[in-house]
């Protein structure tokens, strides 16, 4: 079988089979680890703290070109995915180590402007970049490792969404997908939203305050919005055996999107991804209590159920069942099964 027959959650499910069947309890790694692959990060306990570890791959080509990226918002970007990881678990991220691969022809300053953008992130969130690695290949990779730790000992993770929880998002939803379609077709819309659409797709935002709040008010299950809204929602699922019913009404969808996308701007927020925005489950009055103590917007977009574990229901605002499919939109239908 190839690889791309599998796909990337069917290869991870793999690996992740093979790493866990030959875990040797035995060994202090294995008993200090929390969290292994599969989550957001990678999480173990050393000493009296918690620690957090995440990597990350931008490809040229596949993830990015440089026709809608400059290299300073790849520096930025390859760095942001990373602590966006460490953000869904709730965690301060520290260190940064950066692998490169280039090829031969690559301007001198052009590295020194990818670097330009990573440090510019990075010193915003207090992270120290500590070395890596650089490589001659034909095309160009970013690779970053990022390192942190939990605070006050807990976690989000993606196994604690509980039945009767609200789900909940920060932000909004659908623009970095928009702004990738607006940049690779040229599309012309007014400045503000051009400004908008095209930060949320080549320098996003992580959520490092937001996680660290959500943990501290007592949020446990969280994930990043990074493969879209239901793709990511299905992963919360899955891991936490549980079902979700989404009133798609609620779904904050960006207003750059709505104002310009039509009748595709629910597509977008459902299934764009890389909006880096936080999903997370909790109680009424916790969730009262994230949005009393951030300017941040958070929404409840609907709640976890017991019955149809690992599935995801959508209803619109009669509670009548939504049908992704019938709106044409095939690919949704991939995704979900
Ligand atoms: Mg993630």
């Amino acid at each position: 079988m190839k690889v791309s027959e599998l796909g990337e959650f069917g290869l991870i499910d793999l690996v992740a089979g093979m790493v866990n069947a030959a875990k040797d309890e035995r060994e202090t790694a294995w008993q200090q680890l929390v969290i292994g692959i599969g989550d957001d990060a990678a999480a173990w306990r050393c000493d009296n703290s918690i620690q957090l570890a995440t990597v990350d791959a931008l490809v040229q080509d596949v993830h990015f070109t440089l026709e809608t990226t400059t290299w300073e918002e790849l520096g930025w970007k390859a760095l942001a995915v990373n602590l966006s990881d460490i953000a869904a678990m709730g965690g301060i991220p520290r260190y940064a180590m950066v692998s490169l691969t280039l090829p031969g022809q690559t301007e001198v300053d052009d590295v020194a402007s990818l670097y330009r953008g990573m440090i510019e992130l990075a010193r915003r969130f207090g992270v120290a970049i500590i070395g890596g690695n650089m490589s001659s290949a034909p095309i160009i990779t970013v690779h970053v490792t990022v390192l942190g730790s939990a605070s006050d000992k807990q976690l989000l993770t993606r196994s604690a969404a509980r039945p009767g929880e609200k789900i909940a998002v920060t932000g909004y939803l659908g623009a970095a997908a928009a702004g990738l379609e607006m940049l690779s077709r040229h599309l012309i819309f007014d400045k503000e939203a051009t400004g908008s659409l095209g930060r949320a797709c080549v320098k996003p935002e992580p959520r490092v305050a937001e996680g660290r709040l959500l943990v501290k008010q007592g949020v446990r299950m969280g994930i990043d919005v990074s493969d879209g809204l239901l793709s990511d929602l299905r992963h919360i699922c899955q891991s936490s055996r549980v079902g979700a019913r989404i009133e798609i009404a609620r779904v904050p969808v960006h207003p750059a999107v709505k104002a310009n996308f039509g009748s595709r701007a629910l597509e977008l927020a459902l299934g764009g991804g890389e909006d880096y925005e936080l999903l997370f489950t909790a109680s009424d009055s916790i969730i009262a209590k994230v949005k009393a103590a951030t300017s941040t917007p958070v929404t409840v977009i609907g709640e976890v159920t017991s019955e149809n574990a690992g599935e995801i229901i959508l209803v619109d605002r009669k509670g009548k069942l939504f049908d992704l499919t019938k709106m044409g939109w095939d690919h949704f239908a991939g995704k979900q099964s």
